[in-house]
């Protein structure tokens, strides 16, 4: 007797198929005809995963919605002048600002040794710092690298070592 090769396959999404198994070995089949109808056809499967793509795209703009507006609330509450850049660099590097000095003021003060008076002039540090792009870029950084960052960035980490200045 000739195993068959295309078996019929009733999926759990209520849908009928028949799937061609003649690559499968002949002992094989059955075992995978019933796993088959332990699924969703493929038009479902298709469909639930073009749904879930659509939604976690939709939950990622939920989310960055939500952070562009604390980092809104934020930039008003602490004066923190607008970035420059695109439009894209400005949106993304106001959230890696917010995201980074707020979690650098848990680092260092919240949790560390420095007083208030010393994270306000970190702060007046952040201010001058407006390229968007320089904001993206220390995006992974260690929080409490900031304020080493942020004399990098204002050249008061070097001494000016020409003579003629
Ligand atoms: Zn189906």
């Amino acid at each position: 007797m000739v195993v068959k090769t295309v078996w019929s396959v009733d999926h759990v999404c209520g849908h009928a198929g028949e799937v061609d198994l003649s690559a499968r070995r002949a002992d094989q089949r059955a075992g995978y005809a019933r796993w088959l109808s332990g699924r969703d056809c493929t038009d479902c499967w298709h469909t639930a995963r073009a749904q879930d793509a659509e939604a976690t795209a939709e939950r990622i703009a939920v989310q960055r919605a939500a952070e562009a507006e604390a980092a809104r609330a934020w930039e008003e509450e602490f004066r923190m002048p607008p970035l420059e850049g695109s439009e894209r660099a400005v949106a993304w590097g106001a959230r890696c600002r917010h995201q980074l000095v707020t979690a650098a003021y848990a680092a260092l003060v919240t949790e560390g040794a420095m007083s208030e008076g010393q994270w306000a002039e970190v702060e007046d540090a952040v201010r001058p710092v407006t390229p968007a792009g320089w904001w993206i870029d220390q995006r992974e950084t260690d929080p409490v690298d900031l304020p080493e960052l942020l004399a990098a960035a204002s050249g008061t980490d070097r001494p000016i070592e020409n003579p003629h200045f």
